[in-house]
């Protein structure tokens, strides 16, 4: 006798499904996953195609550049999506270009070269990344904040520069100088994450160094922080960031970015060891070549049932999409649009209507450091302080996919937050500290450097070592893990 609460779905295809229609999803973050999962109950078959193994959580990848969570707690393995959809395959690949006419998607497998997989319906949900605006020196001395393995490069700079300059101070008082540009939501959390590690742990980590040789500061072209918030929100989030000693510099451009400063756009030269991008995301440029209508910031034109215009079949969700009245790039309105154009592809394959999508606003959230977080929720209004800082993790931990993930982040998070400065045991989580590896590029940059010991010495040779160590020095390398 089968035990229901033993027995699981049958996998897909079974013997009738192998004729079902092909779903592809390209990308599985926020709208890809949840596009996946809305598809469950139809009779098509899905194949999930990412670059990563796993969907990754970003508003907490700021905790994880910061030590306060493991790299595994913000992402969950993919595969692991069969278990309430078994009609669901996934395949590894990067996605390079996709064929309307012929309804191919073309994607390079490595060792296989470039594959070709037919659709019958299709989900483009393969987000947004970084841009640099052009800016002359970002892409090789910022470090960005998109993907996991870029948060866990800047985590693993910072404490190796930590350990680089805890040696230096017993010669000099250098400082080490985080600039973060951009003040949206991601460039607030990362500096009032750096400032509570500054204000609740360097001190007892590092004691040999002074807490103030850890200098933070925010860089923002406009004139305020977090537009996307009320003005009440904007202030109260630059109050609590100067509180904790974080330094905002408002209404100042970068224009150029080098190894150990920024320029701004009047000229004058901040002195900056790390280089946070926290500054703007566009389309990738791939997807511009794919043949599909485009809106003037590159997001794919859509319908009202989130289907490419002029494109049946092929639908769009997440960051990539453009509506006619375009919705913000975050997650709720990326979850909403992929699930919304996976119904809508069920009710195309079981001939019923589909439904135009609709966005219902659940509201907005930041938080700016250890028990302070703004919030604007529809029908509650705004919150602030320690109120919203509980909202802001409520919402965060329930909005995970994976029990484990839950589970740990709240865990992690509770011991990094919880109790007083008395009781509080520091224990970042920390990588591979290489700072041997960092003394070494510091030296070798010498003659591009415009501050510290040594600083703009340097025959030709000099140069031309800081060249070669140019790459090395930008990124560090990434924590296998
Ligand atoms: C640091 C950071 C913090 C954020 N904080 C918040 C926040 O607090 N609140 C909020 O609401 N939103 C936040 N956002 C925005 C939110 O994460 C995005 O709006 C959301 O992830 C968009 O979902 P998506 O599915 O469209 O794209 P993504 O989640 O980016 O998923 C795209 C997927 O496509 C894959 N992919 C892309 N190109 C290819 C390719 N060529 N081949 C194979 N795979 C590919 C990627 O690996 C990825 O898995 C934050 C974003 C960042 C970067």
């Amino acid at each position: 006798m089968a035990m229901p609460f033993l027995s699981r779905r049958p996998t897909v295809p079974a013997k009738d499904g192998a004729s079902w229609p092909h779903v592809i999803i390209l990308g599985g973050g926020f709208a890809g996953a949840h596009a996946v999962t809305a598809l469950r109950d139809a009779r098509v078959r899905v194949t999930l195609i990412d670059r990563n193994v796993y969907k990754t959580f970003q508003p907490l990848l700021y905790q994880v550049a910061t030590a306060g969570l493991n790299p595994g707690d913000v992402t969950m393995f993919l595969r692991g999506l069969s278990l309430k959809v078994p009609n669901m395959r996934y395949r590894q690949g990067e996605i390079e270009g996709v064929d309307p006419e012929r309804k191919v998607v073309r994607m390079d497998e490595g060792q296989k070269g470039i594959q070709e997989l037919s659709y019958d319906y299709l989900i483009v949900a393969n987000g947004a990344t970084t841009t640099y605006f052009g800016t002359p020196g970002a892409e090789e001395h910022a470090m960005p904040m998109y993907t996991r393995s870029q948060a866990l490069a800047i985590r693993d700079r910072i404490f190796s520069e930590l350990e680089r300059s805890s040696r230096e101070q017993l010669h000099s008082h250098d400082r080490l100088n985080v600039c973060i540009v951009g003040g949206g939501p991601t460039g607030v959390e990362i500096a009032g994450a750096l400032a509570d590690f500054r204000m609740q742990e360097l001190d007892i980590l590092y004691p040999e160094m002074d807490p103030g040789t850890l200098q933070v500061t925010v860089l923002q072209r406009g004139g305020e922080l977090i537009k996307e918030f009320s003005p009440k929100h904007r202030e109260y989030a630059a109050a609590e960031l100067e509180e904790r000693g974080v330094t905002l510099c408002l209404g100042r451009g970068v224009k150029e970015v080098g190894y150990d400063h920024v320029i701004l756009d009047d000229d004058s030269v901040l002195e900056s060891d790390i280089t946070i991008w926290a500054a703007g995301v566009a389309i990738p440029e791939k997807v511009s070549r794919w043949g599909f209508p485009q809106d003037r910031r590159g997001r794919l034109s859509v319908d009202e049932y989130l289907q490419v215009k002029g494109f049946p079949g092929v639908y769009a969700a997440g960051d990539v999409a453009g509506q006619d009245e375009p919705l913000p790039q975050l997650a709720q309105p990326a979850i909403q649009t992929g699930q919304a154009a996976a119904q809508a592809i069920a009710a195309e394959v079981a001939g019923t209507p589909r439904k135009p999508f609709k966005y219902t606003d659940l509201g907005t959230m930041a938080t700016i450091g250890r028990h302070a977080a703004i919030a604007q929720i529809p029908g509650i209004g705004g919150l602030e302080g320690s109120i919203g800082w509980a909202a802001w993790l409520g919402v965060h931990i329930t909005k995970m996919m994976g029990h484990r993930n839950q589970r740990a982040v709240a865990m992690n998070l509770i011991s990094l937050y919880g109790g007083t400065r008395a009781t509080h045991q520091p224990n970042p989580v920390v990588g591979e500290v290489d700072s041997l590896r960092a003394a070494r590029v510091f030296e070798e940059q010498a003659a591009r450097r415009r501050f510290g010991k040594g600083a703009g010495a340097g025959d030709r040779s000099s140069v031309r070592a800081a060249a070669r160590a140019e790459g090395a020095a930008s990124v560090a390398e990434p924590t296998k893990d």
